[in-house]
């Protein structure tokens, strides 16, 4: 609680001069303006986020999935200290700068075979930009030319970010049918939802023979179909995060990388929420040892400290863009920030922590506690499916597990979930009525134990 009378109004005049000034993301403001008090997060300590009176929240979404080692690493801190001690920032147009040198050959040497250019911006969605225009523009100058290979396929409920390119790309009806007039046109492949067939087969459960969409034969034939007009496919590797954690089965990606590979269609890897050890692997495409032809990586690229992303390209696609500059082959796109030296110095320090603790390895025996626990909920009523891989889950509460019927939804049963969930310490974000819980690698495995539980708790008290 605030020690004073003047702590305590300095705490009310945040709150306020938030709810007059702010506009939040992906926020309901009226709702917003409505919690009180509102959280406002004042400090971070590990795997923990504190508030301005002192409470300690678990962060049970790594901040929005871009932590990986904690908040306050002193490694990353000390990184950051060092770089300003030196520049802020530079720019990449025309000149270039050691960190973000230093950072392009670490990627390129960790990042899936072929993979040997890097292309800075600073979001996943200008990343996911980038690479949808490198693609288009890759189509154009390739010798032979193939202009009339312009168009993308993406898949139903895709998220790549909330720029209007990326939203052209994006499948997700309640983010992006009120921004349709503004967007180009994009082949849709239908989403491999097993808990919800695409196909109809409400029945069919894990265990059984999945349907031609979540085989990967549906986007296959699309693929192979429509080639003569496709530059490219994006497709969220292993688990389409924003959709409410949809998971991949085995063989799909793999389809896709082989139908690209004989459709001469190139293959862009969105591995923004999935990189850096997320679902277990360095990279999503690790799992079905596929490489893509263009890689988008931001979010835990520095560790949750700064805002950069990193388009990776293969040297094949590189040289469609080498020639004279008269002869109008360059890549004419940059933002201001561009591989700013503080964001790859904390990428990089947040690297080398993968290196010097072995996080990959030591991921593993966490994973599989992980899933024990979280897959005691299945025994609640109100939960239909348990999913994920690696440190990404998702629960989605059914309002009925036979017929899976969803509750309506202005009853706002994920939100208040995890408004229970916050009540008793532990920060997650709902998508709709899917629970997610994406901690930081550095929970230990009590509070692995304890969010589970408390999980469970939440989702007891609002559900029954
Ligand atoms: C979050 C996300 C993005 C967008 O990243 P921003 O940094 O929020 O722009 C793009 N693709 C995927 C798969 C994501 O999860």
């Amino acid at each position: 609680m605030p020690e004073s009378e003047d702590e305590s109004a300095r705490l009310r005049r945040l709150a306020e001069i938030d709810r007059r000034h702010l506009w939040h993301p992906f926020t309901p403001m009226d709702e917003w303006e409505a919690e009180d008090p509102p959280l406002i997060i004042e400090r971070g300590e590990g795997a923990y986020l504190i508030d301005t009176v002192g409470r300690r929240y678990l962060d049970g979404v790594s901040s929005l999935w871009v932590n990986i080692h904690g908040h306050r690493r002193a490694e990353i801190d000390e990184a950051v200290r060092r770089q300003l001690g030196r520049i802020a920032h530079s720019t990449q147009l025309g000149m270039s700068q050691d960190a973000a040198i230093a950072l392009a050959e670490k990627l390129t040497t960790i990042a899936p075979p072929g993979l040997s250019r890097v292309f800075y911006s600073d979001s996943g969605a200008t990343a996911v930009e980038v690479a949808l225009k490198i693609a288009f523009q890759y189509q154009r100058q390739r010798t032979p030319a193939r202009p009339e290979k312009s168009k993308f396929i993406a898949l139903n409920l895709a998220y790549h970010g909330d720029t209007v390119g990326a939203v052209s790309v994006g499948g997700i009806d309640a983010f992006h049918a009120i921004f349709g007039p503004l967007l180009f046109e994009t082949i849709r492949a239908e989403s491999p939802y097993c808990y919800r067939c695409p196909r109809g087969a409400q029945a069919r459960g894990a265990e059984t023979q999945p349907c031609a969409v979540c085989a990967g034969e549906e986007i296959e034939r699309l693929i192979l179909e429509r080639a003569d007009e496709t530059a490219a496919v994006i497709v969220e590797p292993m688990v389409q995060g924003a959709a409410g954690i949809i998971t991949q089965r085995e063989g799909f990606l793999r389809r896709v990388r082989e139908a690209c590979d004989r459709a001469d269609v190139l293959f862009i890897a969105d591995e923004v929420a999935t990189g850096f050890g997320r679902t277990g692997r360095m990279f999503a495409c690790e799992h079905e040892g596929v490489a893509p032809d263009i890689m988008c990586l931001a979010k835990g690229i520095t560790g949750g400290y700064l805002p950069l992303a990193a388009t990776l390209a293969t040297e094949e696609i590189f040289g469609a863009f080498r020639g004279a500059p008269g002869e109008g082959r360059t890549f004419f796109h940059g933002h201001s920030y561009t591989g700013n030296p503080l964001g790859c110095a904390a990428a990089l320090a947040n690297l080398g922590i993968f290196e010097a603790e072995g996080t990959i390895a030591a991921l593993g025996p966490k994973i599989r506690l992980f899933w024990e626990e979280l897959g005691r909920l299945r025994a609640l009523p109100a939960v239909g499916e348990v999913r994920g891989l690696g440190l990404m889950a998702g629960i989605e509460l059914v309002a009925d597990r036979e017929s899976k019927r969803p509750y309506p939804p202005e009853t706002r049963m994920g939100r208040r979930v995890t408004l229970a969930a916050r009540r008793r310490g532990l920060a997650i974000r709902p998508l709709g009525d899917v629970l997610v819980f994406m901690p930081p690698y550095c929970v230990n495995d009590e509070e692995i134990a304890w969010m589970a539980g408390v999980a469970g708790e939440a989702i007891e008290e609002v559900c029954s």
